[in-house]
């Protein structure tokens, strides 16, 4: 099994990165990618162990892009984690993360609902990527919302009361970050994001692929999008969106959603090309 789209604890996953290498070898998964978001922290400390256990760990990330206000996620791979581009420009996600963070704080305070953000930009200090997912789950633990869904909905939604917008990149400078770091480009989720009209655009700024599978596409979802990515002649890409189950509202399961050999033979061709030019 192949899974392209994994979380850990280095952003809003709930498993640290070698209790994923671990879960991902129990489950039977051959090939796995560590893709938090806007950090390569995750699969920087497991190389080694992924190695041991037999594992292929493609190097990953989802950078968070926007696009007329509203978050566009875009995955890489096969990246060079020490480009110094890509750490250019993780550490000014990494400060809008925190600003966001503090704002979103303010303005639940002002609404009655204050709570200790201190804890969550000690950790941001650290590396870990922050965000709505951890203000989700301290509105729960303070017993302002029953769940975090709920959380987003009354409070942290896009137009919410304590919504803060991303100042992040346009994703077609995300895709020439990606591709300075010596990677491919595959835009995450699209039957999620619901942005095709951005995708020919992306695909001019030299988008590598589509995340055709997906815990969220069903099976229509999937095949439009196949269909859509032979058309505009990218690749294929797939993964769970694993987030072990407990950070995050939704709860994939590892290697759920695996990829065809076929489409990942040809996907790390392409990647290893790219890598070679650079
Ligand atoms: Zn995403
Ligand atoms: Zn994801």
């Amino acid at each position: 099994m192949i899974d392209l789209h994994t979380h850990t604890t280095a952003s809003d996953g709930s498993l640290a990165p070698a209790a994923l290498v671990d879960a991902a070898r129990a489950a039977g998964l051959r090939v796995l990618s560590i893709t938090d978001h806007d950090t390569t922290a995750g699969f920087e400390a497991v190389t080694d162990r992924a190695l041991q256990a037999g594992l292929e760990l493609v190097p990953g990330i989802e950078i968070s892009g926007v696009s007329d206000g509203r978050d566009m996620h875009v995955l890489g791979y096969f990246i060079d984690p020490a480009s110094s581009g890509l750490r250019a420009f993780l550490q000014r996600q990494q400060t809008d993360r925190v600003r966001r963070v503090e704002e979103m704080s303010r303005r639940l305070a002002a609404l009655g609902c204050p709570i200790h953000a201190d804890a969550m930009l000690a950790t941001a200090a650290s590396g870990r990527s922050v965000g709505r997912p951890q203000i989700a789950a301290a509105l729960v633990d303070a017993g302002y919302v029953q769940t975090r869904d709920e959380a987003f909905e009354r409070f942290l939604e896009h137009g919410g009361p304590a919504y803060v917008p991303r100042r992040g990149a346009a994703p077609e400078e995300v895709v020439a970050i990606v591709h300075a770091a010596g990677g491919l480009a595959s835009l995450a989720h699209p039957g999620v994001t619901k942005r095709d009209d951005r995708i020919v655009p992306l695909v001019a700024a030299g988008l590598d692929a589509l995340e055709v599978r997906h815990s969220d596409h069903d099976a229509v979802t999937e095949q439009r999008y196949r269909d859509l990515a032979r058309e505009l002649g990218l690749l294929v890409t797939g993964g769970s969106d694993f987030h072990g189950g407990d950070v995050t509202h939704r709860v994939p399961r590892l290697g759920l959603v695996s990829i065809p050999d076929e489409d990942y033979i040809a996907f790390r061709r392409a990647g290893t090309n790219r890598e070679r030019r650079v």
